[in-house]
């Protein structure tokens, strides 16, 4: 009966002799995740996932990548994106894959399908390089039940937007995310958001917020979110960091110490950030909430009113004057629909090609003109790199795109959504010493896995999934800029999925290995 306890005792040990592995990785410095130092060694995979790492492995495999001076990481979790709608455009998603990123989170700010059990089932039939997991957006379940209403849910339809959650994340969603800068969010209070907080935690999930205020309100908004963490008893993950508007950098030195005191008092919050000075988001954020609701036949036709034109643009010089800004150079229109001749081109450029007045009050009427004509996505160029470097040293901040899939080269996105990671790498690990490597890979894979539940992510670790980068630490460098942002980051030589070889020899080789992640609350 021997053989039987052999054939047994097989598995168990992981691999038999003189079983092919499908890829050994040997010579590389291996950086596990955890934050640890680099030490060398080989690394086995077999069937998605990674079931040896030693010293010196000597096993057969289908393919032996020689990582001799390159290091050998998990690969990167990207905590903040906005895929919905762009998948099927590049299912390759090679903006992330060059830039080492092997699994996305999406449905932030807000914004995410509502159907999530349909959503994730069609992500897993479509086949992406990466995996992907989502939230549920807070904004379009409330458009689902009361359009964009400005007023406070009833007991019926607070009761509507409850079951959506439930479902939600009993369907996999990892959280419940909201956009308080944009509509609806903007006209909803903190109750409604902590009674379907507490729906997520509920399900284990987590709470990722965008904000209401990133500039001047900023400590309240900081505020909001633990409050809703404290009282949904509900871990907090505060989106894109940062400090808007010149009048307030150096805030960070007031912003970053409210998390950590937060964090003593038992509230479970964590942070991430893109690391750039510029943010970028809908041209309307400068247009006064109240004139957005409903749609934008009502948007219009409030905007073309004269009074409430005019109460627009003293709104805007307003706020620009905060800034102690003479003009609107500071916001960029990334894409114009309507006009592509004005992609590229800020307010201030915009408004001379349209042949008016150098003044800040045309340039006022300017964006009210693009908001009419359908709207835009802009940069906005806001953010003191003081800031940024302040709270990238606090340890429990990520690093995130906020980006979708952008389809090569139409408009002129921000950079973050095709370097934000190899950024990092170069210019604040590399170049400025600001962390070091070590810490910048715990922060792309450990820190994000654990906080968004992905158990079997994040770390090189025998019984883990085969998600690794191999990179090149002193050729790792991000190539998108705000003028030409059309370039993949460079260094990453090999980049594998589930298992799979996606990026061979710097090349995407077309695999589509990634799977959809279902969240603590899935049941089947
Ligand atoms: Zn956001």
């Amino acid at each position: 009966m021997k053989w039987i306890f052999v054939l047994l005792l097989l598995p168990l040990a992981g691999l038999a002799q003189n079983e092919t592995c499908d890829i050994l990785i040997i010579n590389g410095k291996i950086i596990d995740g955890t934050g640890n130092n680099w030490y060398y060694g080989s690394i086995a995979v077999k069937n998605g996932k990674i079931i040896k790492i030693g010293r010196d492995l000597n096993l057969p495999a289908q393919k032996t990548i020689d990582a001799r001076g390159l290091i050998v990481a998990p690969g990167f979790i990207d905590v903040h994106t906005h895929l919905e709608e762009d998948e099927a455009r590049d299912p390759t998603a090679q903006s992330f894959i060059y830039d080492g990123v092997t699994t996305c989170i999406t449905g932030n700010c807000g914004s995410s399908n509502t159907d999530i059990g349909k959503y994730l089932h069609w992500i897993d039939s479509l086949k992406l390089s990466i995996n992907v997991a989502t939230l549920i957006g807070h904004n379009d379940v409330r458009k689902a039940v009361m359009g964009r209403a400005n007023r406070d849910a009833s007991q019926d339809e607070m009761q509507q937007m409850k079951n959506m959650v439930d479902k939600a994340m009993k369907d996999g969603a990892v959280g419940l995310s909201t956009g308080l800068i944009y509509i609806p969010g903007t006209y909803t209070r903190t109750p409604e958001i902590v009674s379907l907080a507490k729906i997520a935690a509920k399900y284990s999930g987590v709470y990722s917020s965008h904000m209401r205020d990133e500039g001047d309100s900023v400590t309240n908004a900081i505020e909001e979110a633990l409050t809703v963490g404290r009282e949904a008893r509900i871990p907090v993950e505060i989106s894109h960091f940062k400090l808007s508007g010149q009048q307030n950098w150096g805030r960070s030195k007031e912003t970053v110490p409210m998390i950590e005191a937060a964090r003593k008092d038992g509230i479970e919050v964590t942070i991430d950030q893109y690391p750039y000075t510029a943010s970028s988001t809908s041209i309307s954020t400068l247009i006064p909430d109240e004139i957005l609701a409903d749609g934008q036949d009502s948007i219009k036709a409030r905007l073309e009113r004269p009074a409430i034109k005019k109460y627009a643009v003293e709104y805007m010089l307003g706020r620009l004057k905060k800034r102690k800004l003479k003009h609107f150079n500071y916001a960029v229109v990334a894409n114009h629909a309507k006009d592509t001749s004005y992609n590229g081109k800020s307010i201030e450029q915009i408004n001379l090609m349209k042949g008016r007045k150098h003044t800040a009050r045309t340039e006022a009427e300017t964006v009210i003109d693009l908001v009419i004509n359908g709207g835009a996505s802009a940069i906005f160029h806001g953010m003191s790199e003081a800031d940024v470097k302040r709270i990238m040293k606090y340890p429990f901040n990520m690093f995130a795109s906020d980006a979708s899939i952008p389809v090569l080269n139409s408009g002129v996105p921000h950079p973050r959504g095709y370097g934000t990671n190899a950024r990092v790498l170069s210019k604040y690990v590399r170049e400025e010493k600001i962390l070091s490597l070590e810490e910048a890979i715990r922060r792309m894979t450990s820190l994000p896995a654990q906080k968004f539940q992905l158990r079997n992510r994040g770390l090189l670790k025998e019984g883990m999934a085969a998600d690794i980068v191999i990179f090149d630490e002193n050729e790792v460098r991000d190539v998108s800029t705000f003028e030409k942002p059309h370039a993949y980051s460079k260094g990453f030589h090999y980049v594998i999925v589930n298992g799979a070889l996606t990026v061979d020899n710097s090349t995407h080789n077309g695999v589509r290995a990634g799977q959809a992640l279902f969240g603590p609350g899935y049941s089947k």
